[in-house]
């Protein structure tokens, strides 16, 4: 496999970037789709910082503000039906990695005429709005990265469209806006990016650049495990979560993530965990797993974080993800004949077979 690191995105950050980039967002063009969750944007500050620069730009929007959490493929064709009415001409998402993904999905819809049917077969044309990310959370990374995650009812799991007309033209970050999240999402989203970071050093795909960013990722999200435990962090450590989890996105944009993503998928969809807790809950089996076959990384992977058994690590996740959900074994049974038919699965040079999945999983939940 030829082995490729891409990144087109540009990223802009530091205090108040979303009002210095103002000539960026000039060049974007006349009107703007603003797309993001019910209240967050309103109340961080994200959303009056984007429309006072595009006041004072000349520029118009129209705002969508109806994503949720895990956004459906349903609701997608209803933000392009939006969009197409408002006749906008670029996109700005606001928001945790739901608004994004779902702007991204938004625009390929608002451009081309793709049946519900046929959203996953990708034969997608280059037509696509330029867009711009803020996001509010620090742990998908989508501000950079090429995917968009939707929730899948008929397949009953969470699928990925990937494309790279999907990378964002520009990711504009300040931690400022994250002052006021809430401890558990601001463990669960520091954990997904983590996840990202681990899983990429784990992918088939993991190349020299994608493990330097990635142990560059891990390093920083280390750094704060204290305030994550402790709920307090600085700006300046809400900052370190910022730019580790775009790190983190850089690396799966490249390398794709694994196991732990498939897994999770079937505890938000069956069980509402949010994403990034569902990859906490089984990030300590899976590395438990690949050491066996692959000591020297597991190594590796933990000696960034400063520590030296995988037993660690797992005391570390616990301590944050308080009192685990439980499930039944026919549940696991059913959410890893689910997983097992994803492409996430393979990509690992030591692929689980479904027993060793269930053992994963039981390891996990019921411990
Ligand atoms: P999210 O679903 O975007 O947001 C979670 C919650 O946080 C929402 O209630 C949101 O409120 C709130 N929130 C966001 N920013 C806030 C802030 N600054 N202050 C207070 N509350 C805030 O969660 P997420 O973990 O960031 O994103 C998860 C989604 O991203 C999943 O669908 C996952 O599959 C996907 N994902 C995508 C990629 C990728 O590469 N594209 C990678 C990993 C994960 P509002 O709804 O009011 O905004
Ligand atoms: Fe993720």
């Amino acid at each position: 496999m030829i082995k490729q690191y891409y990144m087109p995105t540009q990223i802009l950050m530091g205090d108040d970037c979303v009002k210095s980039s103002s000539p960026m967002f000039l060049k974007m063009g006349k009107k703007a789709l603003i797309v993001t969750g019910k209240h967050s944007a309103k109340i961080n500050g994200a959303l009056d910082d984007v429309t006072e620069v595009l006041s004072s730009n000349g520029q118009e929007w129209a705002l969508y503000d109806r994503v949720m959490s895990n956004p459906t493929i349903e609701s997608i064709y209803e933000g392009a039906a939006f969009a197409k009415s408002e006749n906008v001409d670029f996109v700005v998402a606001i928001g945790g990695g739901s608004p994004m993904d779902a702007a991204k999905a938004i625009n390929l819809l608002t451009c081309q005429d793709i049946p519900m049917d046929k959203l996953y077969e990708g034969q997608y044309s280059d037509k696509i709005l330029p867009m711009i990310m803020v996001p509010t959370t620090a742990g998908t990374g989508s501000e950079v990265t090429p995917y968009a995650i939707l929730t899948n009812d008929r397949l009953q799991t969470k699928k990925s469209i990937g494309s790279p007309i999907l990378f964002p033209q520009i990711a504009v970050l300040d931690a400022k806006y994250m002052d006021n999240l809430p401890k558990e999402i601001t463990i669960n989203t520091a954990l997904d990016a983590l996840s990202h970071s681990i899983e990429g050093m784990l992918s088939l795909r993991a190349n020299p650049i994608t493990d330097s960013i990635a142990r560059e990722s891990i390093r920083r999200i280390s750094l704060c495990f204290n305030g994550l435990k402790s709920g307090q962090l600085t700006r300046m450590q809400r900052f370190e979560l910022l730019y580790a989890s775009t790190l983190g996105g850089m690396v799966i944009a490249n390398t794709k993530t694994t196991a732990v993503h498939s897994l999770g998928y079937s505890l938000t969809y069956f069980h509402d965990i949010d994403h990034g807790r569902a990859n906490g809950l089984l990030l300590g089996e899976f590395l438990r797993y690949i050491e066996k076959n692959w000591p020297e990384r597991v190594n590796e992977i933990l000696s960034v974080m400063g520590m030296s058994t995988v037993n660690e690590f797992i005391v570390l996740l616990d301590e944050l993800l308080g009192e685990k959900e439980r499930l039944t074994d026919e549940q696991i049974e059913k959410y890893v004949s689910i997983a097992a038919k994803s492409a996430n699965v393979k990509n690992c040079p030591i692929v689980p077979d479904t027993d060793e999945l269930i053992k994963i999983f039981k390891n996990s939940m019921n411990r």
